[in-house]
């Protein structure tokens, strides 16, 4: 079967007919798009595009489907639905609908990258991967990853203050994330720490938290590198 008619024998396609009757002939049942016109109108052209402006897709359109890619997938091997070669197939066409079908699985790739290895085309699947993912993702299809939660802390504090301060990023990446300001491991490490590290880098630390020191002069440089930013992710994703 051609890997693209996989998409038109799906559950939610299939036509069921309990009485039907043709020509005095009853052909009730389970029917599918065999008898459906096969013109596809729920594409998307630009998806290709979009997916090539985030990092890792930019070789997707090298795709010929040849298939090595998903036969030495480590996720393959774990779960058949983990399939790198279909999704860069409904990318290249736009279908976006299907691919959704399987958002929940796509980040799961462990950048093993035997599939970018093996690649006749170098399309680098790995990064099509985390691409799809990114855009998933940034497009709220997905719940946001613990290290997007970090980076955006931690870009927070480098365009507010021109520094970061460490206890900072760590309690900023925990309301950022739900997670509780106070767990087991940082008390912990906070016993370790008092320990080795010497009173007046401590008190420090304290001060730090409490003040928020800023770099001298930072002033307008924040808001202009906060605005080139912005304007630099709207222009690879939507440029
Ligand atoms: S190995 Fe490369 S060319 Fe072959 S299907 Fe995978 S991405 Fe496409
Ligand atoms: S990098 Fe990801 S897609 Fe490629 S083989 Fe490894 S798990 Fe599969």
């Amino acid at each position: 079967m051609a890997i693209h008619e996989k998409t038109l024998i799906d559950p939610d396609r299939i036509l069921q007919h309990d009485h039907l009757v043709v020509d005095g002939v009853d052909v009730s049942g389970s029917w599918n798009t065999m008898i459906s016109p096969r013109t596809l109108v729920d594409y998307e052209p630009d998806f290709e595009k979009i997916i090539q402006s985030y990092g890792g897709g930019e070789n997707v359109h090298r795709c010929w489907q040849c298939g090595s890619c998903t036969n030495s997938c480590t996720m393959y091997a774990q779960n058949v639905d983990f399939n790198p070669r279909y999704w860069i197939y409904l990318i290249r066409l736009g279908l976006k609908a299907e691919l959704m079908k399987d958002k929940d699985i796509i980040w799961q790739c462990v950048s093993c990258n035997k599939c970018t290895n093996i690649c006749p085309k170098d399309v680098r699947p790995e990064g099509v991967m985390k691409a799809t993912a990114h855009w998933l993702e940034e497009n709220g299809y997905t719940p946001k990853t613990l290290s997007t939660h970090f980076d955006e802390e931690f870009t927070h504090q480098c365009l507010e203050y021109g520094r970061i301060e460490d206890t900072e990023v760590m309690m900023g990446f925990f309301k950022r994330s739900g997670q509780p300001l106070v767990q087991t491991w940082i008390i912990n490490f906070g016993k370790n720490l008092s320990k080795h590290m010497p009173l007046g880098q401590l008190a420090k630390m304290g001060l730090n938290v409490v003040f928020r020191p800023k770099t001298k002069s930072w002033g307008r440089t924040g808001e202009v590198l906060a605005e080139y930013v912005k304007t630099q992710k709207e222009a690879a994703h939507h440029g």
